[in-house]
């Protein structure tokens, strides 16, 4: 398993920043978000999960309302769950079960009490 890396908790400087660069609106919804507050949360544009090292680059956040971002990180966690689902369907995970094969019985022949093999 790979080790992630602590999540990056945003400075004020930072929050400024990406705030302006998001024009002071939530990117979700359109409606202007304050810098900071109970109210805003910064999110992961692309889900940080993808690529911890790259993903928590200052250009993947955005200023979201508290709101806005639940929704999408429920969105965002049944799509993680189901890309995982299909990866360990990927071939070569898993072989699936077949019967064994053998050759049928044969139905003009049949066996004696004695040993005997002889035709119907
Ligand atoms: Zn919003």
């Amino acid at each position: 398993m790979r080790i992630m890396k602590r999540r990056r908790t945003l400075t004020p400087g930072q929050k400024a920043f990406v705030h302006a660069e998001a024009g002071g609106v939530c990117e979700i919804c359109g409606n202007l978000v304050p810098v900071d507050g109970p109210g805003v949360e910064y999110d992961h544009r692309l889900q940080r999960w993808l690529d911890p090292d790259r993903l928590d680059e200052l250009a993947n956040f955005r200023p979201v309302h508290v709101r806005c971002h639940l929704r999408k990180t429920a969105q965002d966690a049944a799509l993680r769950a189901k890309t995982k689902r299909q990866a360990a369907l990927a071939p070569g995970v898993k072989r699936p079960k077949s019967a064994i094969s053998s050759a049928p019985f044969r139905r003009d022949l049949r066996n004696k009490m004695n040993g005997r093999v002889e035709k119907r």
